[in-house]
């Protein structure tokens, strides 16, 4: 069996699709994306499939290292998000060329569903209760929210005491028996992280992600010994050796994404280096269908794992939704707030192939918002 050809679809809402197929007619799919800088991640596939084609699509971990150092220069988020997506579809090739799920071949499940949690609040939270009821009543144990939309990087009494109140309105939807994580987004220096972390501990959160900007890992450190608030990290780091500061730190939870820290491939490795840490893993996936079947994939064979991200009716998907390029829906039914194991093979999805390729006609140039303070100045997103 030989790779015979890879190809690439851009698709609302801001999502890659590569295709891979093999000269004997087996098929595997993958998401290699960087929210806001699909092209380019498109290009560097372009440019790593020159390698692929003709090889042989069962070699994963050998195709894993060239595609990742055989180019001299190695790391970062546009090389990173090529090779998951590539490495995602090599593995549902190899899934299904031995017509067993991706979960088999990584050691076999070690738990029967999987816990994920749904969003509320959008990019400048706001009407939570109202969403939190609806997520509840759907049958979510766990919601995300951001701790705050664009904010100073020290806040006022009064915008702290607005985060808190935020925070204090999801508990009390959510009661005691489920879970509400807070993402920083990085929005707050690391002075204001510590007390805004601190005037949160009695709203039990489950984990604070990104108090500081990843490029302040060095600060992650202070930080967990200033709270008991167990604090997350991960989206914007994309390799085994990027984790490591971070979980030495004493993270207490570590994101990797599937889409952008190596695929399926590199994020097992940050798992089992997190378990070194008595760090879980909760894969970030606000991405689409592709990237959250492989995260599932991950998270049935995964010991040290504590929840999964989705992106269902994320404030993102506008013109399509997870569902959208599934010919069946049935792996993402979520019951009771989890997605239950299949023995579908692969990464246990079906893609709408005719779907794919007429929202690949029309495309998407979805860029983040930059923002500013009041003064005129670059705010983080
Ligand atoms: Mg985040």
């Amino acid at each position: 069996m030989k790779i015979a050809r890879i190809d690439t679809y851009l698709v609302p809402p801001r999502w890659l699709f590569c295709r891979i197929e093999t000269d004997d007619g087996v098929v595997g799919w993958g998401e290699p994306v960087v929210e806001g800088r699909a092209e380019v991640v498109r290009s560097a596939v372009d440019v790593l499939s020159e390698y692929l084609i003709g090889q042989d699509p069962l070699r994963i971990q050998d195709h894993w290292q060239v595609l990742t150092k055989g180019g001299f220069y190695r790391g970062g988020p546009i090389l990173s998000s090529a090779v998951a997506g590539l490495d995602q579809a090599l593995w549902d090739i190899a899934g299904k060329a031995l017509g067993v799920p991706v979960h088999r071949l990584l050691g076999g499940p070690v738990r029967d569903r999987v816990r994920v949690y749904a969003w509320v609040g959008g990019d400048e939270p706001a009407q939570l209760r109202e969403q939190v009821q609806a997520q509840v009543e759907a049958g979510f144990t766990a919601v995300k929210m951001n701790g705050a939309g664009r904010t100073a990087p020290i806040t006022t009494p009064a915008q702290t005491a607005a985060v808190v109140d935020r925070v204090a309105a999801v508990r009390e939807v959510l009661g005691p028996h489920r879970d509400v994580a807070i993402d920083f987004h990085g929005r707050f220096s690391a002075a204001n992280a510590r007390r805004v972390l601190h005037e949160l501990v009695p709203l039990h959160p489950l984990f604070v992600e990104e108090p500081v900007l990843p490029e302040q890992s060095h600060l992650l450190a202070g930080l967990v010994d200033a709270t008991p608030v167990p604090l997350a990290t991960g989206e914007r780091l994309y390799s085994r050796t990027d984790f490591l500061p971070a979980l030495t730190a004493g993270i207490a939870v570590a994101q990797p994404d599937l889409s952008h820290a190596g695929g399926i491939s590199e994020v097992t490795r940050i798992a089992s280096l997190a378990e070194t840490f008595g760090a879980q893993l909760a894969p970030h996936c606000p991405l689409g269908p592709i990237a959250l079947a492989a995260s599932l994939q991950v998270a049935f064979s995964t010991p040290n794992f504590l929840i999964q991200e989705q992106s269902r009716g994320i404030h993102y998907n506008k013109e399509a939704d997870l569902l959208s390029y599934l010919v069946d829906a049935e792996p993402f039914r979520f019951t009771d707030g989890h997605a239950h194991r299949t023995d579908l093979p692969g990464l246990g999805i079906t893609l709408d192939e005719q779907a794919v390729r007429a929202a690949d006609r029309s495309g998407h140039a979805w860029r983040n918002p930059v923002w500013r303070h009041a003064d005129g100045s670059f705010a983080e997103w």
